[in-house]
């Protein structure tokens, strides 16, 4: 028997920060999210990111979808419409 991950298949934010820190040209750990529908901001990083055709991130407080990402092999398409905003720290030397 397979081990459950409670409530759904999503990983966090973290297991999926690299196609995204690629789309964004940033660090998506970091980027703090603030959802169009109940207004909670989240680290991406906290966010529950769910597979399939692309990748999913929906807001840990309501599970609305926050960002979704589509790689094709030749472009990312980034569709950030259920993010009020995005707010990137900007930090002398970024970590790597
Ligand atoms: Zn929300």
């Amino acid at each position: 028997m397979m081990s459950t991950i409670s409530d759904g298949d999503h990983i966090d934010g973290n297991g999926a920060a690299g196609p995204f820190s690629e789309a964004l040209g940033i660090d998506a750990t970091t980027a703090v999210l603030t959802c169009a529908r109940c207004a909670s901001p989240s680290r991406f990083a906290e966010t529950h990111v769910y597979g399939g055709a692309g990748l999913v991130s929906r807001c840990p407080e309501c599970t609305s979808v926050l960002a979704r990402l589509v790689r094709t092999p030749t472009d990312a398409w980034l569709d950030l419409c259920g993010a009020q905003s995005v707010r990137v720290p900007l930090t002398a030397g970024t970590p790597r």
